[in-house]
């Protein structure tokens, strides 16, 4: 097992979340949402600001609270496409994000996302997410959320 700290986040204002933060290289760029936990590793301080942070963690909650529901399908997915499950997932959970700390903030860091696919900071990977420039569309399309 790796070591992991616990670190309270300032989701926003007043609410703080717990957040296990893995340190050891592997884990450099790996933002990921566990079984109602966050998990984060060193990308998430190194790279992002913490608007950015905040929209990845809101986005990785939505995720941490569909846990078991996702795992339910991912253990009957071959009925399903489950691209297109994983895909929709991601799109909702950017919506989630969207909603709790705001388009442009979510805008922002996805924008950030697509310059670390482009440049090999983050390698994508379209099992599990859809294209980048979708998510940035969708939240675009999402007028009534600030
Ligand atoms: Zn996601």
């Amino acid at each position: 097992m790796n070591k992991y700290k616990r670190i309270d986040f300032d989701l926003k204002e007043g609410k703080k979340v717990k957040l296990r933060f893995y340190e050891s290289p592997e884990y450099k760029n790996l933002l990921w949402g566990g079984w109602f936990t966050v998990k984060v590793g060193t990308y998430f301080f190194d790279k992002f600001d913490l608007n950015e942070q905040r929209v990845i963690v809101w986005h990785e909650l939505y995720h941490a609270k569909h846990s078991l529901f996702n795992w339910l399908f991912d253990s009957i997915r071959l009925w399903f496409d489950s691209k297109k499950i994983k895909w929709s997932t991601e799109f909702r959970a950017d919506k989630f994000a969207a909603s709790n700390c705001g388009r442009e903030n979510t805008l922002k860091f996805l924008r950030k996302i697509k310059e670390f696919y482009q440049n090999g900071v983050v390698k994508y990977n379209s099992k599990t997410h859809p294209p980048i420039d979708e998510r940035i569309k969708r939240v675009e399309s999402f007028l009534c959320i600030k």
